[in-house]
């Protein structure tokens, strides 16, 4: 038997002449979801609706999860495809649908029938009230709610006929790939995850770069940063990693500039060479944690030297969150148990004990030229040797 999934998305509809190009990007993000699934899948788009059809055995709960990773996809309807053998046969498998699905019986509905196809001998409303009045006689403890039905059942009559009444919730979003690219500074923390799950909803493919500073972080750290990549991409599709050894850039910051000023220089260099990456591979911006005010370089005068090493827009999706905020996403997709396991960060180990928290872009700039005998070649160095991990 064939089981059919009609995928339903929400913003994409408002996209006028360009709605083809979202719908046919949604759709390959899906057949690439569906491809992860054991079984045998056909994902297909006909008149603007999207369905995934599921020959042979399969595990319903693996499919569903897929699809649930899927954005664009406001919900998964699982739906009974019926042929077309008259309204006295669709009357009856109506009955039968309402059993074998909602075998307790006893809700209150409301029949939502839509035609395609115009030339179906009755129309919507006297659909909806034959059906209505079918499924009433024939199981006493249903009532009709037309405001707030506990479950709404819809008929669509198209070339063959859609009964669906179960929706399962999507993530939203615009599917990935309609939004460009951009390059997302990606630490082991809590905050960098979330940030890229955030970005990548908006329909943006993502790339990632972390700065490792071995020995001083382990091999572990950066393991941590890959498995967080891993559990990522399972939402924004593969991801490059770049890994940069920040090691030399970062012993030059802490020998030759102010302690309190370490935090926001290495901050800033992050950023340069992030920038340099990211226009290398065609991303049209950066990404990152910062949340104003959640630790000393994220205070808005922290942020504003930050911001003003680049040129391409820095993007920040958690700009305004609470912690609890994050912590409640990075739960739902499943980074918080990688992100809180206590391996070393660059940033925490030189962390000076009292960083600044107000400080100036002259005077960091100032002190930013103690490096000028040897920053070019490190960075270059940096950029150069850095590591290509292709995540999927
Ligand atoms: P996170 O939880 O994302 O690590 P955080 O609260 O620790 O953030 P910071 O350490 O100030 O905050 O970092 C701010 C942002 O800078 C991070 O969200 C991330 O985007 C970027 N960042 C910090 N450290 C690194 C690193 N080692 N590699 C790549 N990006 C980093
Ligand atoms: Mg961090």
């Amino acid at each position: 038997m064939v089981k059919t999934y009609l995928i339903k998305y929400g913003e994409i509809f408002l996209k006028g002449k360009n709605r083809f190009i979202f719908e046919d990007a949604l759709v390959r993000r899906v057949t690439e979801a569906v491809e992860k699934v054991d079984g045998n899948f056909k994902v297909h788009k006909y008149l603007s609706r999207i369905y995934v059809e599921c020959k042979g055995d399969y595990d319903e709960t693996e499919l569903i999860d897929a699809l649930k990773k899927v954005f664009g996809i406001t919900a998964i309807c699982p739906v009974r495809v019926l042929e077309d053998n008259g309204f006295d046969d669709l009357k009856e498998q109506i009955v039968k649908y309402v059993k074998e699905i909602h075998p307790e019986a006893d809700f209150t509905f409301k029949m939502l029938c839509k035609r395609a196809r115009k030339n179906y001998p009755l129309n919507s409303q006297e659909m909806n009230c034959s059906l209505g009045e079918v499924l009433l006689e024939n199981y006493p403890n249903l009532k009709v709610d037309v405001h707030k039905p506990d479950v709404l059942i819809t008929v669509e009559v198209r070339e063959k006929i859609y009964v669906y009444s179960k929706s399962i919730p999507g993530p939203g979003g615009m599917p990935v790939g309609t939004a460009g690219k951009a390059m997302v500074l990606l630490s082991g923390g809590l905050d960098s995850p979330v940030a890229a799950y955030m970005i990548s909803k908006r329909g943006v493919q993502i790339d990632a770069v972390y700065f490792h500073a071995p020995p001083y972080t382990s091999e572990r750290a950066k393991e941590k940063v890959i498995d967080l990549a891993k559990i990522v991409s399972a939402y924004t599709g593969s991801i490059k990693l770049h890994v940069i050894n920040f090691t030399e850039i970062q012993m030059a910051i802490y020998q030759k500039c102010p302690p309190d000023e370490l935090t926001i220089i290495m901050r800033r260099y992050m950023m340069r060479i992030a920038e340099k990456l990211a226009s290398e591979s065609g991303c049209m911006g950066l990404v990152t944690g910062e949340s104003i005010g959640q630790v000393a370089s994220q205070t808005m005068q922290s942020l504003m030297c930050t911001n003003e090493v680049c040129t391409l827009p820095v993007y920040r999706p958690l700009i305004a969150f609470d912690k609890q905020d994050i912590v409640d996403i990075a739960e739902k997709i499943k980074t918080y148990d990688t992100s809180v396991l206590p391996y070393e960060d660059c940033c925490t180990i030189f962390v000076a004990e009292h960083p600044v928290t107000k400080p100036v872009p002259s005077v960091i700039e100032k002190h930013e030229h103690n490096l000028d005998d040897c920053i070019e070649e490190m960075f270059k160095k940096a950029v150069e040797e850095r590591e290509i991990i292709d995540i999927r």
